[in-house]
């Protein structure tokens, strides 16, 4: 069954890249597998799917560690500066950072692991007083910031818009993501073609027609969560 929805949804994201004029290969597919039992994620697995999304890091290192095999693991949830260490460790692409504090919690545990820390930071397009991400107008100050930090590897930006009852209606907002990334990227402050993690099961298509480089699928594949 996960291999059948990963198959479809496969097809609809090439379905959209060519609308767009893209080629499908410019868009991962992130499994969003929160509150998934472990034996789905294994389904989609062994379907080839590589990219797996988790929001909450206790949940998430349970299954990182018994799941083997070539995984790449993107954090996409709300994380806190005490947490930096063991995100670091864990995962591959953390697309949540908001916020300098973090940023700098993340260099340290990354400069301590060793490792170049690989990010995007989140912004909150529809400016909702509850959801995380940098405001727009505060972005550009912040990637300033982060270059000073060196463990970090800026890839791009991230956003949830606000709940509306389809993907034309939240177009304008991932319209909106990719204007900014292209301003900050002619500054220098992102690569030239910076990664845009943007689309959800009920709206990726039209994330992709606005240059999503990433979507994030949980129920769509996976069914409902517990
Ligand atoms: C849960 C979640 C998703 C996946 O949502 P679905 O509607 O199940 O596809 C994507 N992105 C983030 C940040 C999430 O928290």
């Amino acid at each position: 069954m996960i291999s059948a929805n990963l198959s479809v949804i496969n097809k609809r994201i090439a379905r959209a890249a060519a609308a767009a004029g893209r080629a499908p290969e410019e868009i991962t597919l992130i499994a969003v597998s929160k509150r998934q039992p472990r034996e789905l994620i294994s389904q989609a697995l062994t379907a080839g799917q590589l990219d797996f999304g988790e929001n909450y890091l206790q949940e998430a290192e349970e299954k990182i560690k018994v799941i083997t095999g070539p995984v790449r693991w993107h954090f996409i949830g709300r994380l806190q500066s005490n947490k930096a260490k063991k995100a670091v460790r864990d995962f591959d692409l953390i697309h949540t950072v908001d916020r300098l504090k973090l940023a700098r919690g993340l260099d340290r545990a990354a400069a301590s692991l060793g490792k170049k820390q690989k990010i995007l930071v989140q912004v909150n397009v529809g400016r909702e007083a509850q959801k995380g991400g940098v405001l727009a107008e505060k972005c550009q100050e912040l990637l300033e910031n982060l270059k000073t930090l060196a463990n970090l590897k800026v890839r791009g930006l991230m956003t949830m818009p606000p709940q509306v009852a389809s993907g034309e209606e939240a177009r304008p907002y991932f319209a909106k993501l990719r204007e900014l990334a292209d301003q900050m990227a002619g500054q220098g402050l992102l690569p030239a073609t910076p990664a845009l993690s943007m689309g959800m099961s009920g709206d990726f298509e039209a994330a992709i027609l606005e240059g999503a480089t990433m979507v994030r699928v949980g129920t769509a594949i996976f069914g409902a969560r517990e």
